[in-house]
Formats: C-alpha cells, structure tokens, sequence
C-alpha cells in the first residue's frame, strides 16, 4: 500500500488573501463550500481497511480534497494565467480550456490567460507561434467543436528554455492539459521552477481517452469514446449479418489498456469477440482465435470483432526489429487490425470456406468528436477543481476524481504506472458474458 506522505500537494507558499468567492458571498450563505487542506477523502473504501485503520494495523489513505479555498495565494487581479494542450486529441479539450477561462475570469477576476499554442512548442519562442489571448468571449462557443483550440504537438522540448518563456512573460500560473508525457513535462517544468525559486504554480489535467491513468476513477474523453464507438459497432453489424459468413472488424483506441474496446462491446452488445492489450491470445491452434471464429460462423454464420490498437502485439515478428516510436517516444504498435483482417482472410481462403471481411477504423472520428453531455459536465468539474487548487498556490498536482470526489493528487502519483484491465476482475468478465467469447483462446 501507498505510502501517505506520497499524496501531499507542494505549495508556493503561504496562501494570505482572502479568495473573491468568499467576498462575494452573500450574507450568511457558504454556498461555495469552501474545502480546506485538511479535508481529505479516503482512498480505499472498503470496510476491512476501515476496520484495519481503527484496529491501528493500518494507515489510511488520505487524499487532498479539491475545492475552493477561503485564503488564496495569488492577488487575483494581478494573476496571469496560461493555458496549454499536448499530445493526441480527445473530447473534451475544449471544454476544459472553456470552463478554465470562464472560471478565471468570472469567479477569480484573472483577466490575463494566455492561450499556449501548438503544445509545449508554444512555449519556445523560435518556433515564433506566439500565444492568444483566451477571454470569455473567445472561448464562449468552443465546447461544440472537438479538437483543441489551441493545437497540440508531441516531441521533447527544453524544460528551462520553456520556464524562462513562463517568467519572461510574468505567467503565474500554466495548466497542461495532456496525456503521460505532458504530465511528466508538467512535473519536470515544475521541479525547474522549483529550483529557481520561482511563484509560478503548474497543474496537470489528465487527458487520456485510453482512461489508463492510476488511482482516479476516470478520464475525461473515455466517456465519449466508446458512445461514439457505439454507432459504428452498430453499422459494423450490418455489414456482418448482411453477407453469409460476413466478418466486421472495429479497430478502436487502448494503446495498453482496452477500456474503450472492452466497454463499447458490452453497451453494444452485438460485438462477439473483444480482443484487448491485457490478454494473451494465439491465432493458431485448436482452441486459438482463428478455429474459434469458424466455430462461430459456423453457428451463426457472422461475426463483429472489436479489437484494441494494442492488443496481439505478440502476434508480429519482433526479431531483430526497432521499436517504431513517435516524436514524443510513444511506442507505435504494429496494426493488428490490418494482421486479424489479412490472417482471417487467408486462414479461410486455404479451407475454401467463403467469407466477406469488412473492416473499419474509426479512432481519428472518434479522437476528434466533441464531449458528450457526461463528458461535458465532467470537464467542467475537472476545470473548476483545477483552478481552485492553482489559485491557492498548489503546484504539481492533477485534478482527478477517486471514489466519485474530486481530489488533488501529486502529478508523480499517477504518472508512475498505469491503469489496466483486471482479467480476472467484474468488468473483465462482463465483457466476457456480453461477447460470449471463451476464456482463453490460446
Ligand atoms: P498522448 O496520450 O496523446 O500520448 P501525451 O501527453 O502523453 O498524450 P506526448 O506526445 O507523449 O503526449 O507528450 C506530450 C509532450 O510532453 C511532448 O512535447 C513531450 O516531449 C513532452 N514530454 C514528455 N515527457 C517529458 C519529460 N519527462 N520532460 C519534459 N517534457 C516531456
Ligand atoms: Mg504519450
């Protein structure tokens, strides 16, 4: 179990003005519901840890509550705040980017957000792609829109030349909306902070439509992922039933967790095989894939197969190959769609045993799509939250929720591993219940 003192927040410093929230409060009424510091939500819920922690056999697991706070480290009017996405899209960007600004401006009186452009690029001058100004008036439609407003980039940038870029520009403060690296960036900006002994608070919000970042329970975009997987799943079917032996493969997002492939096949529940990172399975063999799908036509004579970007890798001869990876080091999977629809097609053509394959990969649509309503709400949660934290001068923690709270966690907590599939968990066996898929197929 964790250590406790890993889920503390740094702070800048002591946090001495009062927050705008509670001066525009009306007489008598908190209806902000101002958190302290002290305020902490419990990690693991379950009664046997909570009886273990009273028997004194075991810590709890406290995590900093989020929320605003009545004493606020930055003099608002004199607040600058800067705004940067990296990393592949996903939905919700821009409503995060919305509700900060809305956040700041109205609730907080901050009326200088700078706008970062293409990534941590943004932050080096030479690339000369300047900053916007992000005012409520700027913003006020982008929630419609999928994307980022702002653009994004991968590839390495220098840490000290982009905190020299935050202080030249008397920035207070830089929220980084992104995935693992923009995480890391994130910290590894902070910690140079840090060291030079600089005010300027930095706050990670997690982007990961894979929703494979530890300890919080989700991730804003993954929601919308597999809602709008949903359709295609659907139409995939079509395709299937309408052909004797007619085969639909989906290849959908899950780099190393199959969250999205596996929740898509179960709120669709016309996907028969679902096929994930966390699982081990063969294509040949009696009990392998490729047997187990004839058995199926054979029976039904269609079949709808979702399969995770990152699923069978074990299926390509890695011999003496380099790894592929992306400007940022991302390794780059090989594509198992394409291997599944070509090994289906040939494992069937040497039976003479007819089959039609259709096959579909919509991960940009669905990358690009704009949050739906739960996602929508969530983001503006995670936004708010992000905020409050910044203005009372914490640094180097996510917003996130755990046990449906919203919390601040160090950005090195969630950073350090990720999030997968227990296959021998409830969810993984729901997903196994809805595609009546085997066990094993190995
Ligand atoms: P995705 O989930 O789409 O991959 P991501 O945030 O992980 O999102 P990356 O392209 O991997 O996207 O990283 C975003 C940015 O963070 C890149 O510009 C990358 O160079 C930078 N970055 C990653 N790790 C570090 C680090 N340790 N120090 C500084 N910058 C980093
Ligand atoms: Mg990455």
């Amino acid at each position: 179990m964790e250590d406790v003192e890993k889920f503390d927040i740094d702070v800048l410093g002591e946090a001495l003005y009062d927050s705008p929230l509670g001066l525009s409060k009306r007489k008598g009424d908190d209806i902000f519901n101002f958190v302290t510091d002290k305020d902490r939500v419990l990690r693991y819920i379950s009664l046997n840890d909570h009886n273990n922690c009273v028997k004194g056999e075991q810590e709890p697991v406290a995590l900093e509550k989020a929320g605003p706070r009545e004493k606020i480290y930055f003099n608002t009017k004199k607040t600058k705040a800067a705004i940067v996405t990296c990393g592949g899209l996903c939905p919700g960007i821009n409503n995060v980017i919305r509700s900060l600004v809305m956040g700041l401006h109205y609730f907080y009186e901050v009326k200088e957000i700078l706008g970062v452009r293409y990534g941590y690029e943004g932050l080096i001058p030479s690339y000369g792609h300047g900053f916007v100004d992000l005012t409520p008036e700027y913003v006020k439609d982008i929630h419609q829109f999928g994307g980022t407003i702002l653009g994004s980039s991968r590839g390495g940038q220098d840490v000290g030349e982009m905190v020299d870029t935050l202080y030249n520009n008397g920035i207070d403060m830089l929220f980084a909306i992104g995935g693992d690296g923009t995480l890391k960036g994130a910290n590894a900006i902070g910690d140079e902070i840090a060291k030079r002994g600089l005010n300027i608070s930095v706050i990670g919000i997690p982007k990961t439509i894979d929703n494979d970042v530890s300890i919080i329970d989700k991730t804003f975009g993954f929601e919308t992922a597999y809602h709008v997987a949903n359709p295609i799943i659907r139409d995939a079917h079509n395709e299937a039933t309408g052909a004797y032996n007619g085969i639909a493969i989906v290849k959908l997002m899950g780099r190393d967790s199959g969250f999205i492939a596996a929740s898509a096949a179960i709120s669709m529940p016309v996907v028969n095989f679902v096929l994930v990172p966390e699982m081990h399975f063969e294509l040949e063999g009696e009990n392998g894939f490729l047997e187990t799908l004839k058995k199926r036509l054979d029976a039904k004579q269609h079949a709808v197969i979702v399969v995770a970007e990152g699923a069978g890798q074990n299926l390509f001869n890695k011999e003496g190959k380099e790894k592929v990876t992306d400007a940022s080091g991302n390794v780059q999977h090989d594509d198992i769609g394409l291997l599944l629809k070509n090994e289906i097609a040939e494992f069937f053509k040497k039976k003479d045993y007819e089959v039609t394959i259709k096959y579909i990969d919509p991960s940009y649509i669905i990358r690009s799509a704009p949050a739906n309503p739960g996602d929508s709400v969530f983001c503006s949660g995670l936004a708010y939250h992000a905020l409050h934290g910044a203005m009372a001068g914490k640094t180097k923690f996510v917003v996130g929720r755990v046990n449906n709270q919203y919390v601040y966690l160090p950005i090195s907590a969630v950073t350090s591993s990720r999030k997968k599939i227990n296959m021998e968990g409830g969810f993984w066996f729901a997903a196994l219940e809805s595609t009546g898929q085997p066990f094993e197929m190995r």
